[in-house]
């Protein structure tokens, strides 16, 4: 074989060529507490059932193209028909499908930063024009700006994220409406961790109303492994993005897995519950340290070291085994670092390090 040549026989396209990917670094230390996962895996039963499920699986046939069985029972927890439920591989599919659907080439997507940064990307990947707004100083939306950028920019999608990712920040819901009520094109509530929220927009929804809102297995369900998201919005335009998607997109085993899940709901409540309690606990001890802590509504605290540089406390923490989301250089989150909330234990270790860290 040849060796790799300097410059590649084949260019992609320009706008790709120029593009970053999307990086989430990831350490072999012993506290993992970046990537807003669940601390605490499923029930062993869901793992039980599932195991008899795959002996069922019909492995020369595709599944379910429309995953109906697994949408009917997202449906049911929601109170709405599989025909408002779309399903993929985790809800950045759900997005990208979104995005495919609602935006590409000559359309606009807006977005409010700081936010979560798949927003922007994965509407510039399916060649959607980017427009951003800012938040204010403590990272809320601000109606004057949000008002701005919808008139100026007429954005064929408006993305929220509630709670917002990574700030922690939950959406106050008369400015939700407000949004809903004045953008001119679709608004996607991005609900990744609604569940551990006093609120959701799932209530503004309605067969009229251009807006979805988009939720997860990965956190609260403990499923990040299986890959699963939805969202729940008008029966109109769940059945254009079933034109986009690939066919067969949703495997018979994870179609399954989400089927098996919905089972569990009361531990899932459970789980949402002590991590919430939990959430107390770590914002108060943070709150005692030399840091700016923000407050949360999701399974993550933002938080920035007043005397030290985030970068320089997030390496102590890697060097004490417990690895952050390192924000330090976002735009508009100079210095700030994002902890997932996990176990009590776990989270005594990351405290501890950090104390040191910061002394
Ligand atoms: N939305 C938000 C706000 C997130 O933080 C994440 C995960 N980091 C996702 C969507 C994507 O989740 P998944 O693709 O695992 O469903």
């Amino acid at each position: 074989m040849s060796a790799p040549a300097d410059t590649p026989p084949v260019s992609p396209r320009a706008d790709v060529a120029l593009m970053e990917g999307y990086h989430s670094p990831q350490l072999d230390v012993a506290v993992r507490l970046n990537t807003n996962e669940s601390p605490v895996a499923p029930p062993a039963a869901f793992v039980t059932a599932l195991q008899a499920e795959v002996a069922k699986v019909e492995w020369h046939r595709y599944p379910d193209r429309r995953a109906w069985e697994l949408r009917t029972r997202i449906g049911e927890l929601h109170g709405v028909g599989p025909e408002q439920v779309f399903a993929a591989n985790g809800s950045n599919e759900v997005l990208q499908t979104v995005c495919l659907t609602y935006g590409g080439a000559g359309r606009t997507a807006a977005v409010f930063e700081p936010t979560y940064a798949l927003h922007s990307h994965i509407s510039r990947l399916t060649g959607t024009t980017v427009v951003t707004g800012d938040r204010t100083d403590d990272f809320a939306l601000d109606a004057a700006e949000v008002d701005r950028v919808l008139a100026e920019a007429r954005p064929d999608i408006t993305f929220l994220c509630s709670p917002n990712n990574p700030t922690g920040l939950v959406e106050e819901p008369e400015l939700v409406r407000h949004v809903v009520a004045t953008a001119p094109g679709l608004v996607v509530v991005d609900e990744a961790y609604g569940q551990f929220a006093p609120w959701s927009a799932l209530e503004l929804l309605g067969p009229d109303v251009p807006l979805v809102v988009t939720r997860t297995f990965s956190k609260t369900w403990s499923m990040a492994a299986a890959r699963l998201g939805y969202l729940v919005g008008p029966a109109w335009l769940v059945a254009e993005l079933e034109k986009v998607v690939l066919p067969y997109h949703l495997d018979a085993l994870k179609q399954a897995a989400g089927r098996l899940a919905l089972d569990y709901r009361p531990e899932m409540e459970a789980r949402v519950a002590s991590l919430v309690e939990e959430r107390g606990r770590l914002v108060a001890a943070l709150t005692d340290l030399d840091v700016d802590v923000w407050p949360s509504g999701a399974n993550f605290v933002l938080f920035r070291p007043r005397q030290r540089a985030g970068n320089d406390v997030w390496q102590a923490l890697v060097d004490r085994s417990v690895l952050i989301r390192n924000c330090a250089s976002w735009p508009g989150l100079e210095g700030c670092l994002r902890v997932t909330l996990g176990t009590p234990a776990e989270d005594d270790r990351f405290l501890e390090a950090l104390q040191e860290a910061l002394s």
